[in-house]
């Protein structure tokens, strides 16, 4: 739809949504007759319905602002139909003046008790039934651009609130994205800074030991240098989804903490479980049973463990920690590689 053919249809709407629609509902085609007349030259249009049982569905057609109510109808009391308006959710709102041969307090009172808006005496003056049809009208009208602005209102809130959603949902992806490695899928070098640091400063204190392994794979270079990048990269992948698997408290930490080297932080460990779990590590491994037919210590996929455990004190760094269970796996590389060697104790 192209600008101009849409500005004149919101121009039409709004024509439409600001005009006037009169519903009689009278069975005498005389009385229509008469308010016809009476309404023929002001800005509004008329509808005029002789059968009640067509009532409701006329208003809903034509779009009626306010209906006209015959008091005394054949079949049906004008009262009972007022209070079936109120009761449709088509005509609820829609402003009633009820049109009564009588000028009787008591059946005006039962016809505003009823759900009526307004009551005139057959036939009413012209000016005072334009007048009333108009203000009635447009308060009607102007309820009706309130619901409609709130309901509109409601909808952006809604938009907003699901955008809001989609955007924390995103983020939090980033931010998991962001802690994991790439390759491998376990947890990255940063976000094992960010953990050791943490844990660091919670076990400092509580004055509580922390444990660390080191994991370097053996004669790696001689796997990626005969078996490819690509198997270098699978072998990676199985290795880190083994470690993962092996450690099963939600405190634990597998990172992958460079090329073929993965560091596992302990938080809740006793030192003395700390070494069975290394163990435990390196058989895991072994159970894998990758292949590497170029490894100086074995016909498969072997690592080589540190461990080293530590309470963190005020002035020392988590390197310290780091650089003792670095040594350690320094040592077990010396030793023959395929095995766990601890640092020695710190207090
Ligand atoms: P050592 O037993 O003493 O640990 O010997 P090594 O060969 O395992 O150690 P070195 O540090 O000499 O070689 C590590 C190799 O790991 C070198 C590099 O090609 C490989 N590497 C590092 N990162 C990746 C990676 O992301 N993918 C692959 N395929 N290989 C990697
Ligand atoms: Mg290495
Ligand atoms: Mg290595």
């Amino acid at each position: 739809m192209n600008a101009m053919a849409a500005s004149t249809e919101t121009l039409l709407n709004e024509e439409q949504a600001s005009r006037i629609v009169v519903l009689l509902v009278d069975d005498q085609a005389m009385v229509a007759e008469g308010i016809r007349r009476m309404l023929v030259d002001e800005e509004m249009e008329f509808h005029y319905c002789s059968d009640p049982k067509a009532a409701i569905q006329t208003a809903q057609d034509i779009g009626a602002t306010t209906i006209l109510q015959d008091l005394v109808m054949p079949n049906v009391d004008g009262l009972t139909l007022v209070r079936f308006y109120r009761n449709h959710p088509v005509t609820r709102n829609i402003p009633v003046i009820v049109l009564s041969s009588k000028d009787d307090p008591k059946i005006k009172s039962d016809a505003f008790n009823n759900g009526a808006t307004d009551y005139l005496v057959k036939l009413p003056d012209k000016v005072e039934l334009v007048a009333r049809i108009q203000a009635h009208s447009r308060s009607f009208m102007a309820q009706l651009e309130r619901d409609a602005a709130f309901v509109e209102l409601h909808n952006m809130q809604k938009q907003l609130e699901e955008a809001n959603t989609q955007l924390q949902q995103r983020n939090a992806e980033l931010d998991r994205l962001s802690t994991m490695d790439g390759l491998t899928g376990i947890a990255n070098r940063r976000h094992f800074d960010e953990v050791l640091a943490r844990e660091w400063y919670r076990a400092g204190r509580g004055k509580i030991k922390l444990s660390l392994i080191m994991i370097d794979i053996d004669f790696f270079k001689l796997y990626n240098d005969n078996y490819g990048h690509q198997g270098g990269d699978d072998c990676l992948k199985q290795v880190s989804a083994a470690l993962q698997k092996a450690m099963c408290r939600s405190g634990d930490l597998v990172a992958r903490y460079g090329g073929e080297e993965f560091a596992v932080i302990l938080p809740n460990t006793p030192e003395e479980g700390v070494m069975g779990i290394a163990e435990k590590l390196c058989a895991r491994i072994r159970e894998l049973k990758i292949k590497h037919e170029f490894s100086k210590v074995s016909d498969i996929v072997t690592i080589s463990v540190g461990v080293a455990t530590m309470v963190a004190a005020p002035g020392r760094a988590a390197e310290l920690l780091i650089a003792a269970a670095d040594h350690a796996l320094y040592e077990a590389k010396e030793e023959g590689r395929n095995q766990v060697c601890q640092a020695a104790a710190h207090s």
